[in-house]
């Protein structure tokens, strides 16, 4: 296995995984961020941030400029991305860490996988013209750095710019999450799709920010028991998506199913962001870094 080991020294908390700043989970506009690749890097790196994934939803697009900032900035790159999920009706999310983007697996899976965001979006629009929004298609287009990847944050952001809302949290709330005039099903992959795809790539595949998803332990564990039969290996447990309580229950979870334990920001942009990169509490020591598995905070820097 090719080890993405880092150029830069690091601090001298070095050999104790838990201490080093790892950001394994946010956006640039390849997707559903504001900022290019290369800024997402950059403030990363600003915020002290020592290793970072670049995750970007269903997309490989930012990956080789995000990487060749890091590597210009000498801070640790890991290639990700977060893939969209059906399950028992839900949508989840599945970020897969350490893939080689560049693998026939992932590329294929995820062409398929972003299809039908278009279709998905004039629906949307038409939906929201139904609820007096008018010309949203096209406004939210305005705000998609990528066409490919269209979706409900770029009509959040024409809601807020219309002044219909006044920040995200409102205008998921009033508008785009189901039951509400904006909402329109899809169906993304299927678990073992997105699994099989980002182990395919030679990556890791995380349950991303799960309590998000409001399970009982009766489907929580379900799906662990699907997620581990497919091949996944790891979940997050320190997510700006989840409170104090959450990041305990998700630590206790991962300690007891035997999952690698994941921390990212899950940024998007500078004003709208729960969480800026990188300022994320550290893992509970009782968790395992799903890092570790890469050598980073357990072997010396620079060896091979
Ligand atoms: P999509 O893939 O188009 O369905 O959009 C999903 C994205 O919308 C997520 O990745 C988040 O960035 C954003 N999102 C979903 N729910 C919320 C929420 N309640 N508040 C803010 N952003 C949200
Ligand atoms: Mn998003
Ligand atoms: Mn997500
Ligand atoms: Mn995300």
């Amino acid at each position: 296995m090719k080890l993405p080991w880092r150029s830069r020294p690091v601090d001298l908390h070095a050999f104790d995984p838990h201490r080093i700043n790892v950001d394994l989970h946010c956006h640039s506009n390849l997707s559903d961020g504001v900022l290019e690749p290369e800024l997402v890097v950059e403030r990363a790196f600003r915020n002290g941030v020592q290793w970072l994934a670049l995750t970007d939803h269903d997309e490989l697009g930012g990956i080789a400029r995000a990487q060749a900032q890091a590597e210009r900035l000498g801070l640790g790159f890991i290639q990700g991305v977060e893939i969209s999920v059906t399950w028992a009706g839900k949508t989840l999310h599945i970020v897969g860490l350490h893939i080689d983007s560049t693998h026939e697996s992932i590329v294929r899976g995820l062409e398929q996988t972003r299809d039908g965001r278009v279709d998905r979006a004039r629906e949307i629009s038409v939906q929201l013209e139904k609820a007096g929004i008018s010309d949203a298609f096209d406004g939210a287009m305005v705000y998609a750095g990528n066409p490919q990847l269209i979706g409900r944050s770029h009509f959040a952001r024409l809601l807020i710019e219309r002044k219909v809302c006044s920040d995200m949290r409102e205008v998921f709330g009033r508008y785009l999450v189901e039951g509400k005039p904006g909402y329109v099903p899809h169906r993304w992959a299927s678990l073992r799709d997105a699994v099989a795809w980002i182990r395919g790539s030679g990556g890791i595949a995380v349950i991303a920010h799960p309590a998000r998803y409001k399970l009982d332990d009766l489907l929580l564990h379900t799906l662990i028991d699907e997620f581990l039969e497919a091949g996944g290996e790891g979940i997050e447990v320190v997510t700006s998506a989840h409170t104090r309580d959450e990041v305990r229950r998700f630590a206790a979870v991962a300690r007891s199913r035997g999952l690698l334990a994941s921390r990212g920001s899950d940024f998007h942009a500078p004003d709208e962001s729960r969480c800026d990169l990188g300022e994320l509490p550290p893992l509970p020591d009782s968790v395992e870094p799903i890092w570790a598995r890469w050598g980073i905070g357990i072997a010396p820097v620079g060896a091979s």
